[in-house]
């Protein structure tokens, strides 16, 4: 192939719910990992003071220099920030918690919301022509619609929502589909739902699977036919510092992240060749 064709921009996807607890770092960890693992070159962004996205990587504090703080404070571009992680191809901007603070000391900056989508733009453009660009983008946005989450959904390309199989699953989901109006209103017209995948399924439970049929009735085929299990060994492996795949291959929660990142390359391959007849 031509070695001066311009490499294709990542997707830039951001994995954000404001309800804590359903699955967004899960996700983001072991989604980054399956992609990695079918030869995707994939950056997360730990957009999360409380760093856990960092943890289950294996990158622990001590080994974060540069973070998303000083990417998106500093003006610290992305690429000096990045460091690789235990997963091959999977390489990570950890966070800081100084990250909590970011909302007051920004709140004079008119462009604010911008902050992240600069970086990640100049990134894109420096890597463009780089054997090791990149093909996907993940941000582990915190649990709250704050400037972060604002920063990532201006950023993105995308955002990808997890919902758990829970009783309250659609509760709060209206507050976050309208600050994705909002964010396309203005500050990025072309944000995308990239899809909303479910967590935490219980076959045994059927509230599990009447939430599952409720949420596809919702968002028809926005849903991933990926549900991603509730599995033990999912909650264990942050503990090693691992993601699931590397800490227990063959339970389902590793396998139901693989067939989660194939249904998103997929998915991708699809909307390009959409995207290009369109322009042809
Ligand atoms: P969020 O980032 O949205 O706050 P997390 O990804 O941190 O949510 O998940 C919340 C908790 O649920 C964590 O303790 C995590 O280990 C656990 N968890 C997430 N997904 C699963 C799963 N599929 N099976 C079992 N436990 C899970
Ligand atoms: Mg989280």
């Amino acid at each position: 192939s031509d070695k001066n064709e311009r490499r294709r921009a990542p997707r830039v996807i951001a994995i954000a719910n404001q309800k804590g607890g359903v699955g967004k770092t899960t996700t983001a960890i072991n989604l980054g990992t399956a992609l990695a693992a079918i030869r995707q070159k994939v950056a997360i962004i730990d957009l999360d003071p409380q760093g856990n996205a960092s943890t289950g990587l294996g990158v622990p504090p001590s080994k974060r220099t540069l973070t998303s703080y000083d990417v998106l404070v500093g003006g610290d571009p992305l690429k000096s920030a990045l460091v690789p992680t235990v997963v091959p191809g999977l390489s990570i901007v950890p966070s800081d918690q100084l990250l909590s603070g970011v909302e007051l000391e920004l709140a004079d900056d008119q462009r604010r919301s911008y902050r992240l989508k600069r970086a990640v733009d100049q990134s894109i453009a420096a890597l463009s022509h780089d054997e090791d660009g990149l093909d996907y983008i993940l941000i582990d946005c915190p649990p709250s619609l704050n400037v972060l989450t604002v920063n990532s959904l201006t950023a993105a390309d995308a955002i990808l929502v997890p919902l758990q199989c829970e009783f309250f699953a659609l509760e709060g989901l209206s507050q976050l589909l309208r600050t994705v109006e909002r964010v396309r209103g203005h500050l990025n017209t072309k944000l995308e739902i990239q899809g909303v995948v479910l967590t935490m399924y219980d076959g045994r439970n059927n509230l599990s699977a009447e939430v599952a049929a409720d949420v596809r009735e919702h968002f028809g085929d926005k849903v991933y036919r990926t549900m991603i299990p509730r599995n033990v060994r999912v909650s264990e492996a942050p503990s090693v510092g691992k993601p699931v795949l590397l800490y227990d291959l063959q339970c389902s929660g590793s396998q139901a992240y693989i067939s989660l990142a194939k249904e998103i390359v997929q998915q991708e391959r699809k909307r390009r060749r959409e995207e290009q007849g369109e322009a042809a």
